[in-house]
């Protein structure tokens, strides 16, 4: 994080509270040079507030989710 985009930012910025704050902050990571390390320290950490290497909350529960489906089950 004290490489990435956010350094000139407010923190709140990526805590939005609407749609179009989310939006801003996602913009923001466009273009952040550490945006996918940044992505897997949120996944890896299940860090389910805020916007974190370019994904909204529900954008990052959905790749978890994907993630899983590709891991093949040892149960059975
Ligand atoms: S990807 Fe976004 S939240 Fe992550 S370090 Fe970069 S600017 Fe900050």
């Amino acid at each position: 994080m004290a490489t990435g985009n956010c350094n000139n930012h407010p923190p709140a910025v990526f805590f939005p509270s609407d749609g179009v704050g989310v939006e801003v902050a996602k913009k923001i990571c466009e273009t952040c040079p550490v945006a996918g390390p940044c992505l897997e320290y949120a996944l890896s950490q299940r860090i389910d507030h805020g916007v974190w290497g370019g994904t909204s909350e529900r954008q990052r529960r959905r790749i978890l989710r994907a993630r899983r489906a590709e891991v093949p089950s040892t149960v059975g």
